[in-house]
């Protein structure tokens, strides 16, 4: 902290504080209600992928650790020195610890800083959880899509939770809490983020850059998800939703796909393109409108007209498909399962 600041803060100076999310109203008129020292342990943000979970916690760990004056716990200056190591994406803030996916344990002993680690165990991060903090202050730990490579590792994360070290809040997202052992939910606090609006994923959309004819489209193909929208607008190569179209055309047409694009990461999300595409050829055979996924129009004009008897069991066993995609059942197994019900449509 330089010299200037440290004064400005001595003399009570407060900045003007923001908390830049986007949507979210219901957590933030939650966290806004809270003082720091109301903050509980632990907290579990649940709702669908990619609507900004992780990007909320982000911003409360900054405003949980901003160094300014303020009453509530939501809210940062974002000129202190604590909210010059959060970045927009990446933070280097030795009092922030995240990690995404799945906690294994490890076999080694790692020496490398919990940052560093590529892959992050839960016996590192009780070892890193016990060490003091480095601002003396209070931590904040994301866990991001939480998942557990083996039982030990929810074990591990349990003891955590049980006797929580003292400042440090934990904070778990998921898009499935079902997978979540009853013993670890049942200490955390659910924080549940809805589908964003139109407006809300525009304005997102917006400030990420993208013109106002990507924006319209990114709302459309989004259906409340930043992270969809943002797969819809990457170029199509690169995506899963591509990956998935081209699957489902091949899967209908009754042929083999070359490969699949189920991955335990992209599986829910390509799972809900399908169930899209089903739901547009089903229209397409009233001749109705409103598609979905309209830039796919053409070629599900093409597809035989779906009868309302098939298209009921289609959709039931993607219901089937979407709860075994919360289970350990493999990503491509699920897959190979509604690719059958796709062939054998015809
Ligand atoms: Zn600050």
């Amino acid at each position: 902290m330089d010299g200037a600041s440290l004064q400005d803060e001595c003399a009570g100076f407060v900045s003007e504080l923001r908390f830049d999310v986007v949507g979210a109203e219901g957590p933030k008129r939650y966290f806004g209600s809270l003082g720091k020292e109301q903050l509980a342990h632990a907290y579990c943000f649940t709702g669908p992928a990619g609507i900004g979970k992780k990007t909320f916690a982000r911003r409360l760990a900054q405003s949980v650790l901003c160094l300014a004056s303020k009453r509530g716990v939501l809210g940062y200056d974002g000129d202190c020195s604590s909210c010059a190591l959060f970045g927009r994406e990446h933070t280097r803030h030795p009092d922030f610890l995240e990690h995404t996916g799945a906690l294994r344990i490890g076999d080694a002993d790692s020496p490398l800083a919990f940052h560093e680690a590529e892959e992050l165990s839960a016996r590192d991060l009780v070892r890193q959880l016990s060490l003091q903090s480095y601002s003396g202050g209070m931590r904040v730990l994301l866990l991001g899509d939480v998942d557990f490579a083996t039982h030990e590792a929810a074990n591990a994360l349990l003891r955590l939770l049980e006797e929580p070290p003292s400042g440090l809040v934990m904070i778990l997202t998921t898009a499935t809490p079902g997978r979540l052992l009853d013993t670890i939910r049942s200490r955390l606090i659910d924080v549940r983020f809805p589908l964003l609006s139109k407006r809300e994923l525009g304005e997102i959309l917006t400030g990420l850059g993208y013109d106002a004819k990507a924006v319209k489209l990114g709302v459309s193909l989004g259906a409340g998800s930043v992270r969809r929208a943002l797969a819809a607008l990457t170029p199509r190569e690169e995506s899963v939703r591509a990956a998935v179209i081209e699957w489902f055309f091949t899967s209908v047409a009754g042929k083999s796909p070359e490969e699949s694009w189920a991955t335990r990461e992209s599986l829910s999300e390509g799972l809900e393109i399908v169930k899209m595409l089903v739901r547009d050829w089903i229209v397409v055979g009233f001749d109705g409108n409103a598609l979905l996924c309209d830039d796919q129009e053409n070629r599900l004009r093409k597809l035989p007209k779906l009868e309302s008897r098939a298209a009921a069991a289609l959709l039931a066993k993607l219901e089937d498909a979407a709860r075994l995609s919360h289970t350990n059942v493999m990503p491509s197994v699920v897959a190979d399962f509604v690719r059958m019900n796709l062939t054998s449509i015809r």
